[in-house]
């Protein structure tokens, strides 16, 4: 990541860089659509995930599920930042899909910073202002 980093929190900033090294494991073999993320959780674990495609396309994971569902399985904390690297989409930089909001929402909670990069644009946003009307406990 070279511009639009200065800002951000240490604990984000680090979280793009464990995704975006992430991604360079991607298993995409069919999209091609290469995805990396990393959840850093409130005692400060850093858990990664990637996608991981399937001959059988609706087995497809997206990056962040892998990883927000790694933080329970590894008992890694609840999960404070979501971080996300992958291409643009349409032009714009690429956000989390909805049903990945959804466990982050369940997992982490509303207030949950999500972070993403293309590898030189950075954006973030609370988890409430991307998708304000989920539910959640
Ligand atoms: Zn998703």
């Amino acid at each position: 990541m070279k511009d639009g980093v200065d800002y951000l929190d240490p604990r984000v900033r680090d979280a793009l860089h464990d995704a975006t090294e992430a991604r360079d494991v991607a298993y995409a073999p069919y999209s091609k659509f290469t995805m990396g993320a990393a959840v850093v959780t409130d005692r400060n674990a850093v858990v990664r995930g990637t996608i991981v495609e399937n001959v059988s396309l609706g087995l497809a994971m997206c990056a962040e599920r892998v990883a927000l569902f790694a933080t329970v399985a590894n008992a890694a904390g609840r999960p404070e930042v979501l971080a996300l690297s992958s291409r643009m989409t349409g032009g714009r930089l690429t956000w989390p899909c909805g049903a990945c909001l959804q466990v982050a929402m369940e997992l982490g909670g509303p207030d949950m910073v999500v972070a993403v990069t293309d590898g030189t644009r950075v954006a973030q946003n609370r988890l409430s202002d991307l998708a304000p009307f989920l539910p959640h406990k």
